[in-house]
């Protein structure tokens, strides 16, 4: 098992076996079948432009961006020969756009100049690209070029730790334990299923009575039960 940090060594909650994951996932599968990227794209050069400029920034608002992008902009050369000055006021509104524009002029010009204008197929290469980080290369791979790839966000390490399917706040840790316990055809699927679990029912505050596995949820049943126990003087109602 992969190492932990040093905040979590000192957490006693038990890691949840393979079997138990794999239970667990494949229920959040049957309460999310359709999961997946709500990013619109239609090919790993618009998926990787639209997943750097995700950060903090909803799908929606990405999605109005893209589309007028992406005309003026059809791939990697197009884009590599705008400057960040002409990119910054189109994409102004997804946030963070004067750091966003030279990630996306630096991702461009290095897929021209290091990859021959196509977007690499490995972890390592794309991670190298400016403004791409492991998850976003994880996306990509996982959505756009068919290698197994477990994006691990926010919404991912909470819904993993609080469930106690991972126990670490290092997306990497992350990766590997739900990697683990999944073939790795399943990763994608695994990590939008829990991206989607975040964000419609285990949010920061979660709506545990529309939860498919709260049953088998440690925060359920050491915080979320407890909490309301003592609030009302009796167990949840089902
Ligand atoms: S039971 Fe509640 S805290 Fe646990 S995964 Fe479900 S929504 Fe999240």
């Amino acid at each position: 098992m992969a190492q932990l940090s040093a905040k979590k060594k000192a957490d006693p909650r038990p890691l949840k076996t393979t079997a138990e994951t794999r239970r667990i996932l494949d229920a959040l599968f049957t309460q999310h079948p359709n999961a997946d990227t709500e990013l619109d794209f239609k090919n790993a050069y618009q998926l990787l432009v639209a997943t750097i400029l995700s950060a903090q920034c909803t799908d929606v608002r990405v999605n109005q961006v893209t589309p007028a992008l992406f005309k003026r902009y059809p791939d990697a050369g197009a884009l590599a020969r705008a400057s960040t000055a002409e990119l910054e006021p189109q994409i102004q509104s997804t946030g963070f756009f004067r750091a966003k524009s030279r990630s996306l002029v630096g991702m461009a010009t290095d897929v021209v100049e290091q990859h021959g204008g196509k977007v690499p197929e490995t972890m390592d290469e794309l991670v190298r690209l400016p403004g791409v980080g492991r998850k976003t290369a994880n996306v990509v791979l996982g959505h756009a070029i068919g290698v197994p790839g477990l994006p691990v966000d926010r919404h991912v390490l909470r819904v993993a730790n609080r469930i106690g399917i991972a126990k670490s706040d290092d997306p990497e840790v992350v990766e590997r334990q739900l990697g683990s316990a999944m073939p790795p055809e399943r990763w994608t699927q695994a990590s939008d299923t829990l991206i989607l679990h975040g964000r419609r029912i285990c949010k920061p505050k979660p709506l545990c009575g529309q939860c498919a596995v709260r049953p088998h949820c440690h925060y359920y049943k050491t915080v979320i039960a407890k909490a309301s126990k003592g609030a009302a003087g009796k167990a949840i109602p089902k």
